[in-house]
């Protein structure tokens, strides 16, 4: 199951339209990111981005999750 998790507030959304949408919304934030001269950390700004200044990272639970993490660190090397 995947969902959005907030890195600072950790408010959720595990909606898969809301994260389909974000999904899509990814490439627009990470443009903004840049032109704000950082990196962005997740896929979309929190809903409570003014307050919190999170941005929601998608989390995969679980065995996916793990098997993700070693691609992640295989493709590293
Ligand atoms: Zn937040």
């Amino acid at each position: 199951m995947k969902k959005l998790v907030c890195d600072r507030c950790g408010v959720e959304l595990t909606d898969k339209d809301d994260i389909d949408i974000a999904c899509e919304g990814q490439a627009v934030w990470e443009a903004t990111a840049r032109a704000r001269g950082a990196e962005a950390r997740g896929i979309i700004p929190c809903t409570h981005f003014i307050r919190c200044g999170g941005e929601m990272v998608l989390v995969v639970d679980s065995k996916i999750a793990q098997c993700w993490q070693r691609l992640k660190r295989t493709a590293r090397r």
